[in-house]
């Protein structure tokens, strides 16, 4: 479980205790949302995990963090030979680093 404040490019676990999931990485948030904005974030089988980013009044900024993560993503796991979800986990961890800023 993800604590308050906590994320995954604070070190937090990408695989969930609860449900064993994987967690996706995600744009949240919207016109709805409480905050009133649109946020990247993760999300597992259990719901909504970590807010990785700023709120954004603009979906297209939280577009296009998450589409440079992914890409960078999906380079390093065609380029690294990664091959077990330990690895993937730390990657995962390092990108979340680099892409999200709070
Ligand atoms: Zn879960």
């Amino acid at each position: 479980m993800v604590m308050p404040g906590e994320t995954i490019a604070t070190g937090a676990s990408v695989k969930c205790d609860d449900c064993e999931s994987f967690s996706k990485i995600v744009v949240m948030g919207g016109p709805l949302d409480f905050a009133n904005g649109y946020y990247v974030g993760s999300v597992c089988d259990c719901g909504p995990r970590s807010r990785e980013t700023l709120y954004f009044e603009d979906k297209t900024e939280a577009d296009n963090i998450l589409k440079n993560f992914k890409n960078d993503y999906e380079f390093a796991m065609v380029t690294c030979d990664i091959d077990d979800l330990e690895s993937e986990e730390e990657l995962v961890q390092s990108l979340a680093r680099a892409h999200f800023k709070r």
